[in-house]
């Protein structure tokens, strides 16, 4: 069946269910939103033109809002919780119905199980059921529920989720018998799953699919008025939640931003209790999502201190023409110093921006995109492997710096992304594939290891290999300098762009992206 772009909204909001505090913020979110949505799906259909667009039959199962897993999160909504993951996932639900799928939601283990046709009660199903749904979106959480109680059919059907990871698993993370033989066991488990089945809030290591979320959009108009009806000098600190003002030196750091500029803060109190914040600061409280955007509208300054690390609220900021600074640590993250603020605050004036893949189109492209091509149940054409590959369809480049894709080398129809949009980079010493194909302009993308993890790649990149070996390494293909040893990937699930080690020259595959949409390549829709 062809999927048809969605223009009302309101059967999404029913299917979202009710009750839940958390639930209540994204179904408000969902509405405020919806003629953006409705605007971003016509503009993509004529973009897309006759596509041929599949109908996915999809369970969306948010497994940290289950009261199974504890649900944290809701009783905090209006006290200052995190509300990130709830944006993300109001924006994940709108694009697929938007998009015209199939859609079940559930937040408990109970809907769960009826969604899955599991029987209800403690054991698990010993047998394979035929699973209802094309793709399942879950988070870690809501893994460890299906895994617990859906039986052989996890195994048998784990290549159709997806997982909504905020921050991102590495390859060396997620590959159990790797990240226990080398220190990487975290409490997130190691799922053996295809690293680009995890989708993360922002892109962090092209590993991971890249899913987002959006950020309010403003037409010129609104841009106009915004730049107009900027206060003189105003600032709003980033943050919900008290505990960020007693980090150390925040009071010294803006009692002198605060010769500058009036300084405001949404900081959650009780009413019988206000916040520990400077008394120069105007605190207005928690702010409904709307007005927390008016007042980013008279803000010329969104200030950071640090942490939160990040969230969509920088993204809105700068959407509404603020300057957003955030604290940097040095070394990073591990410890907190004082030397980070550098320069006062400029009154330079800054366009409102929102860059195309946190617009509701972006969002919407990206995710037809995945759905249409994304497939991690059918194994790959068997690709150039091990010491004995075969000869690669590459070529190296004129300027004797990198491969290329030989120009009369045939293209694995169906393969996406498309190969011929593969640039094969060695990287320096010391130098992870993320940041060497950024280097270059391009973008690391795992998905074309495969064809660079032989020996003939190397030839062709005159690497002078004393020998060649096949191991186990999440940092392989590589060259070793000492000892001209070069390595290839045993294990496919390893192949990462991230990780680095001085000892290594990696062999890199990058791609061209499209501008404003990091996640497809230029031949990608
Ligand atoms: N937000 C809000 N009221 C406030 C401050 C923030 O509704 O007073 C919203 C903001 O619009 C953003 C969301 O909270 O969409 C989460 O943003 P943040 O970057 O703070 O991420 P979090 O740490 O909550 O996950």
């Amino acid at each position: 069946v062809q999927a048809v772009f969605r223009s009302n909204l309101s059967h999404l909001l029913d299917l979202m269910g009710s009750g839940k505090e958390s639930l209540i913020f994204m179904k408000k979110r969902t509405k405020r939103l919806t003629a953006q949505w409705v605007l971003a799906a016509q503009r993509l259909a004529q973009k897309l033109g006759a596509t041929w667009r599949d109908q996915k039959q999809i369970l969306v199962h948010i497994g940290f809002l289950t009261e199974e897993s504890g649900d944290v999160f809701s009783p905090r909504v209006l006290k200052g919780g995190p509300l990130g993951e709830m944006v993300q996932w109001a924006d994940i639900l709108a694009a697929l119905y938007v998009l015209g799928h199939g859609l079940r939601v559930t937040v408990s283990l109970k809907e769960l199980q009826s969604n899955l046709g599991v029987p209800p009660g403690r054991g698990s199903c010993p047998l394979t059921i035929p699973l209802p749904f094309d793709l399942i979106y879950t988070d870690y959480h809501g893994l460890q529920q299906m895994k617990q109680h859906m039986g052989l059919s996890f195994k048998k059907y784990r290549c159709r989720i997806r997982v909504i990871d905020t921050f991102g698993t590495e390859p060396a993370y997620n590959h159990e018998e790797y990240a226990t033989l080398h220190g990487y066991r975290t409490n997130w488990g190691y799922w053996n799953l295809n690293p680009k089945q995890f989708m993360t809030m922002f892109p962090h290591t092209p590993d991971n699919s890249f899913m987002g979320f959006v950020s309010e959009e403003l037409n010129e108009t609104e841009k106009q008025l915004i730049k107009g009806g900027k206060a003189s000098n105003m600032a709003v600190v980033y943050g919900k939640e008290a505990s960020i003002w007693k980090l150390q030196g925040k009071e010294k750091f803006l009692g002198i931003l605060n010769k500058y500029m009036e300084i405001h803060g949404t900081v959650y109190y009780e009413s019988q209790r206000p916040p520990e914040v400077p008394a120069f600061v105007k605190n207005h409280g928690l702010l409904p999502q709307p007005e927390f955007q008016q007042l980013l509208r008279k803000a010329k300054l969104f200030i950071g201190f640090g942490f939160p690390y990040e969230g969509p609220a920088p993204l809105e900021a700068i959407a509404n023409g603020c300057i957003f600074l955030q604290s940097r640590f040095s070394p990073p993250h591990s410890s907190l110093n004082h030397e980070f603020f550098r320069g006062k605050p400029t009154s330079r004036e800054v366009d409102p921006y929102l860059p195309y893949e946190y617009t509701c189109e972006g969002m919407l492209e990206r995710i037809h995109a995945y759905i249409q091509h994304q497939d991690f149940c059918t194994a790959p054409d068997p690709a150039p492997q091990g010491a004995h590959a075969l000869q690669s369809p590459f070529v190296l480049a004129p300027n004797a710096t990198h491969l290329e894709w030989a120009q009369n080398a045939s293209l694995t129809p169906g393969a996406w992304p498309p190969v011929n949009s593969l640039r094969a980079w060695l990287a320096v010493p010391g130098r992870a594939c993320t940041d060497t194909c950024l280097d270059h302009g391009l973008i690391c993308e795992p998905s074309f290891f495969p064809f660079l993890n032989s020996q003939d790649a190397f030839l062709k990149l005159q690497v002078p290999c004393d020998s060649t070996e096949s191991e186990m390494n999440h940092l392989y293909p590589a060259f070793a300098q000492p000892g001209q040893e070069c390595y290839l990937q045993k294990e496919p699930l390893l192949f990462s762009c991230a990780g680095s080690n001085t000892k290594y020259r990696r062999l890199c595959p990058c791609r061209d992206f499209r501008k404003g949409q990091v996640a497809l390549c230029q031949g990608c829709l």
